[in-house]
């Protein structure tokens, strides 16, 4: 198969999983408009095959020339890394700053158990996590799979580690069971993406384990739809279909981002990727920030841009383009979608090869960096878009009153912005402002691919601190004899007086 069509994407999908959503059990997706609107978002890919524009980008070759979705190949170079990008970029694009259901988190946490299999396997001389990644991988390539990426687990008590929990010790997934033929889980993830769309979920582990808690370092594929798996959407308004004059965002497609209950699952061996190898928990879960931090970043490129360009329109229709005061916003908004996009190029093109196995993957302080910078500003800049867009972004009237024959005129005279644009486009405008503004983007700029806790921790934890305590010693004149390597050996500050003669 290797590349599947929409339809044959969809038909895989109705296999009876378990979906709530709005007080009502589902078993097939299509059978509510809003878990519809749901599954929009993992058609992309599917969608891109059949455009021949977009070929070369998304495709790769076996050597029998059968094609396969480029995401599905280990990276091996900066090129790799940056071709990913170029596509979630372009698909952001297509979709108004929305991601891939099918091939975004999911690939991310594919990524980082191949990874973690790599850098196991070698420590053990046992080459075991290997083969069943690769085993998965040349299933999922070939079978074109959907895929989630599982990390966040519910965690309860945050101050608490899991085995340490009160009310009860499924804060975080964990194996309960054993068997020669596989594992069983327990335990619930928070805000899983496109979980109920796609064919595998990975589940990774969300922190580090220590010895006590090895049963909560485990990692596996598993199908939604299977047994004790319950799927649990988030809420939503019901939206029209099609609706998009009122929501030009949501009306074509929204973010499931699901609670996973796992209720004494099997998971068979082939499926397991870790388990109780507490000590390698950080290192899965930090391989899969690496890149899911990437990939999140390449979206917030896209969805920064309609920001921007949504405050630039609005500066236009209101007729302040020009105005120094609001100038001098826009030029701030710039310098925040062009810093995300210089740090994003850089995270992808600047990565690291792990010197034991040759795995490659995204600086992690660059991903790291970025991913803060645009969620520590995201605020601000929404802040600066509403500001230029006014008050109308709050109280603007809905289609069905546009379009109300008894007071069209009167909204069309009295919406009019600068002369010469037409009042529906600056209508238009602000409805986009409006979807953009909304809450979930804001929590989700915060805390998807991580709060920004985890970031600040690993700026401190990594970071090389000794270069910069060495640059203020050697700037001010300290010689404790504690030498870093890029100041050992520096030649002499050179001076007017010892070299003019
Ligand atoms: C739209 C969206 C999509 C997402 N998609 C996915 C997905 O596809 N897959 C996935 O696995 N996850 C996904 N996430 C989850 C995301 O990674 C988490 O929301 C994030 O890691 C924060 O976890 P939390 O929501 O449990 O918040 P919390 O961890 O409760 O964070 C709340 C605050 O508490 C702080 N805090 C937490 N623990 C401690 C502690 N021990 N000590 C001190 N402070 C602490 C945090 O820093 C933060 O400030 C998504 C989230 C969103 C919003």
């Amino acid at each position: 198969m290797a590349i599947r069509t929409p339809n044959e994407y969809v038909e895989s999908l109705k296999d009876g999983r378990r979906i709530y959503f709005d007080g009502k059990l589902y078993n097939d997706i299509t059978a509510h408009p809003t878990l519809l609107r749901g599954l929009q978002r993992g058609f992309i890919d599917y969608a891109m095959y059949q455009d021949s524009r977009y070929k070369d980008l998304i495709l790769a070759y076996e050597d029998d020339g059968e094609p396969y979705h480029i995401s599905f190949k280990p990276p091996e170079t900066a090129a790799d890394l940056v071709r990913r990008q170029e596509l979630q970029l372009l698909q952001s694009r297509i979709q108004g700053g929305r991601s891939s259901g099918a091939k975004f988190v999911g690939i991310d946490a594919l990524h980082a158990i191949t990874a973690s299999s790599r850098m196991i396997d070698k420590k053990s001389g046992v080459s075991k996590y290997v083969e069943r990644v690769e085993a998965f991988r040349k299933e999922c390539k070939k079978t074109d799979a959907a895929l989630a990426g599982g990390v966040t687990d519910v965690k309860g008590d945050r101050k608490l580690r899991p085995s340490k929990q009160k009310q009860h010790k499924d804060f975080y997934v964990r194996i309960v069971d054993e068997s020669k033929e596989g594992i069983w889980v327990t335990g619930c993830l928070a805000h899983i993406s496109h979980a109920t769309y796609v064919n595998y979920i990975i589940v990774v582990p969300s922190r580090a384990m220590p010895q006590e808690d090895k049963d909560y370092a485990v990692a596996f594929a598993v199908s939604p739809a299977a047994q004790g798996v319950t799927l649990i959407h988030p809420q939503r308004d019901f939206i029209e279909w099609g609706d998009y004059f009122d929501y030009p965002l949501a009306a074509y497609n929204v973010g499931a981002d699901c609670m996973v209950v796992f209720d004494n699952v099997f998971i068979p061996w082939e499926k397991v990727f870790l388990c109780r190898e507490w000590e390698f928990a950080p290192l899965v879960t930090y391989q899969f920030a690496n890149f899911h931090r990437l990939s999140g970043l390449s979206n917030k490129v896209g969805m920064v841009t309609l920001d921007v360009g949504a405050a630039l329109l609005m500066a236009e229709y209101n007729g302040l383009d020009k105005d120094p005061v609001i100038r001098d916003k826009l030029s701030w908004l710039v310098w925040y979608a062009e810093t995300i996009k210089a740090l994003a190029k850089a995270a992808a093109a600047n990565p690291t090869i792990d010197p034991t196995t040759g795995w490659l993957y995204p600086d992690r302080m660059m991903t790291n960096c970025a991913k803060f910078f645009g969620a520590d500003n995201h605020h601000q800049a929404m802040k600066v878009v509403q500001d230029i867009a006014g008050g109308l972004v709050a109280t603007v009237p809905s289609a069905k009153d546009y379009y109300n024959p008894d007071i069209h005129d009167m909204l069309e005279k009295y919406l009019a912005g600068k002369e010469g644009v037409s009042t529906e486009y600056r209508i238009r405008a602000i409805k986009l402002v409006k979807e953009l503004a909304g809450i979930e983007g804001q929590v989700a700029s915060i805390h998807a691919e991580g709060s920004l806790a985890a970031q600040k921790m690993t700026f401190l934890q990594i970071a090389d601190l000794e270069e910069y305590k060495a640059a203020a010693k050697w700037a001010c004149g300290i010689n404790d004899g504690k030498e870093h390597p890029l100041y050992k050996g520096l030649m002499d500050r050179p001076v007017y007086e010892k070299i003019i003669k």
